[in-house]
């Protein structure tokens, strides 16, 4: 069986630890599709916050409690920088996490593609998914917002890190999306899915940018044998994060029938043959979409392998 997934960083991240044990419990291969749209480059370095959460988390050295970064993690080049006065300083780059960013960073000048250079970071973390950027081309997320009655359009970890996602919004862009192509392997592997799910990620900012490079949304509504989604609202309101202030940009209700509704029906050119809830919304309803309920708590692996399980063979 084949298996692909696209998915953002923290939530995508942790619910590909139950992927990959579902896949290594029946003999399936899984495919990583990974949002690129939080991508930037700070201090000179290229850093790939989605990317890298999943890589850290499926090769063991992410940071269980932050859920981003390395565990053991130290700061002195970041207190370095700040004593410079060095800007920005509102994202945290750990000494750790730095050495990857370096090791991408001069990949890419020496002109290696972004997949080339995730497939030579994962020699080292062997996370045991084949781990894709959406595409290898620069697609950014931003934010058109307002700022001091001033309309001004940031980078969406400016938005969400710097002003906590509490600026007034009026919508996220994609840019560069228009010219993106996927990533060498990303069609392929969508189109040769048995199944393919869309994990509990967040739907505005993680699974529309993947999205968003065209084609995409057209192989994942023509290839894989099936397509079921993850909610990643429970009862209301997202699990962790900010998924909510997002939704509500987007005008989508911060629902398990919300976010269904937005992802919609394949057999209505949507994304979605199945939609997994959690057992609080079992009285979800997205039209032409089989909709189940189990618990969607990811709170070890074993759990959510389970969760992966149901998704799997829910049609
Ligand atoms: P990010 O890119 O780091 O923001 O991470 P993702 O977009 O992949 O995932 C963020 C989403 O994961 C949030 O909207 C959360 O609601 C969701 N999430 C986190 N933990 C859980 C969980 O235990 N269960 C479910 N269903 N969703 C979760
Ligand atoms: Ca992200």
């Amino acid at each position: 069986m084949r298996i692909v997934v696209l998915t953002g960083g923290i939530g995508g991240a942790r619910f590909l630890l139950g992927v990959r044990a579902y896949a290594r419990a029946v003999g399936a291969e899984v495919t990583a599709v990974v949002n690129v749209g939080d991508d930037l480059r700070l201090h000179g370095l290229r850093v790939c916050p989605d990317l890298d959460s999943v890589m850290y988390t499926l090769g063991g050295g992410a940071d269980p409690e932050r859920g981003w970064g390395r565990v053991d993690e130290s700061w002195t080049v970041k207190a370095e920088l700040a004593t410079y006065g060095a800007e920005p300083s509102w994202f945290g780059l750990g000494d750790r996490d730095i050495a990857t960013h370096l090791v991408r960073t001069t990949m890419l000048d020496a002109g290696y593609p972004l997949h080339q250079v995730t497939e030579a970071l994962a020699t080292r973390w062997q996370p045991g998914v084949r781990l894709l950027p959406a595409t290898d081309d620069r697609l950014e997320t931003h934010a058109v917002t307002e700022i001091e009655g001033a309309r001004r359009a940031i980078h969406f970890q400016e938005w969400w890190v710097r002003h906590r996602a509490q600026l007034p919004t009026h919508r996220f862009v994609f840019v560069g999306a228009e010219t993106a192509k996927p990533a060498p392997g990303v069609t392929e592997a969508i189109g040769a899915a048995d199944v393919l799910l869309v994990a509990p990620s967040n739907p505005v900012v993680s699974i529309a940018p993947i999205l968003a490079v065209p084609g995409l949304r057209e192989a994942v509504i023509d290839g894989p044998a099936r397509v079921v989604g993850v909610s990643p609202i429970i009862g209301g309101a997202p699990v962790r994060g900010m998924a909510d202030r997002c939704l509500a940009v987007a005008g989508v209700e911060c629902s398990a029938a919300g976010v269904g509704g937005l992802y919609g029906s394949r057999a209505t050119g949507g994304l979605l043959d199945g939609w997994l809830v959690a057992e609080e919304d079992a009285d979800t309803l997205v039209p032409d979409v089989t909709v189940r309920a189990v618990p969607l708590w990811m709170t070890d692996e074993a759990a959510t392998t389970a969760m992966v399980r149901a998704a799997v063979e829910l049609m």
